[in-house]
């Protein structure tokens, strides 16, 4: 532990004395040493395609100024570095939007089976672009739960996105509904959501981690796949605001399944 101490020489109506103030500070400076890290990932996240599309603007001016086949192809790879920063800077937003709203729990009710039909539908031409298939199942009647439709659609759209870019070709993605009468740790009804793929999965020692800013197990292929590192960390912040929460279980080469509880009430 970190402690700020403050003393004093006092001389009142109790006597005289010396009053020394310790303050726990380990929290804060946990906090402050965050928000530094946070920072200094941003920038270099940021700075990375920045320095790409720079390098190719003065190649463009220079050795490849009378190269229009070659000024062609360095203008896609600009265009790929520009909307990677755009993605990046939509994420960064998402996060800092549901952290300022964390203590207010969304009311509106919404249709989770009806809104995740429409993820499902949103994702079937990525998925058949990956070579995977997207299947949905759950309860035939419509299940209302409250929750903030737009926040609970960038969940599922996260969880069922890294499940067909991590999963590879032929995998099977399958989102399934399900409802729990009463969930001990809510103490309340409640509705699952599990998102799971038979891909390669995930070795445990990341599991811990993987829902912490930036954290990506091959950053190389993350970014190959257009990921930002923050789809996971916004998935959780969601989830919390909900009141709900998320739990992740992976065995290496059968695949991953993450599962999302929220309350019913
Ligand atoms: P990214 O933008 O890199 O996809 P995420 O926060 O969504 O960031 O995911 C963090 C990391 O977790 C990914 O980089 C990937 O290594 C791993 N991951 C997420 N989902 C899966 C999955 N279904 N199968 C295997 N690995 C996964």
């Amino acid at each position: 532990h970190r402690f700020d101490v403050t003393c004093g020489y006092v001389d009142g109506g109790m006597g005289r004395g010396v009053l020394v103030c310790f303050r726990d500070v380990t929290e804060l400076r946990q906090l402050d040493q965050i928000r530094r890290d946070f920072v200094a990932n941003v920038s270099h996240e940021l700075r990375t395609p920045l320095t790409a599309i720079l390098g190719f603007i003065e190649t463009i001016q220079g050795p490849a100024r009378n190269d229009p086949e070659a000024q062609t192809r360095f203008l896609a790879t600009m265009a790929g570095e520009a909307s990677r920063m755009n993605r990046l800077v939509g994420d960064l937003l998402s996060l800092s939007k549901v952290e300022e709203n964390s203590r207010l729990r969304p009311t509106d009710q919404v249709d989770i089976g009806g809104l995740l039909n429409s993820v499902v539908r949103n994702l079937t031409p990525l998925a058949e672009e990956a070579g995977c298939r997207l299947l949905l199942s759950g309860p035939d009647e419509a299940v209302h739960i409250p929750a903030d439709a737009d926040q609970l659609t960038q969940v599922f759209t996260n969880l069922a996105e890294n499940a067909v870019k991590y999963g590879g070709q032929g995998t099977d993605v399958k989102v399934t509904l399900t409802e729990v009468h009463r969930d001990s740790a809510l103490r309340g009804p409640a509705v699952v959501v599990s998102v799971a793929d038979n891909g390669p999965g995930i070795d445990p020692v990341h599991i811990p981690r993987l829902t912490e800013r930036f954290y990506r197990i091959d950053s190389h292929r993350s970014r190959e796949m257009g990921g930002t590192g923050l789809g996971l960390a916004i998935v959780k912040h969601i989830v919390n605001r909900h009141r709900g929460r998320m739990s992740i279980t992976s065995e290496l080469g059968k695949g991953s399944s993450f599962q999302v509880v929220l309350p019913k009430k």
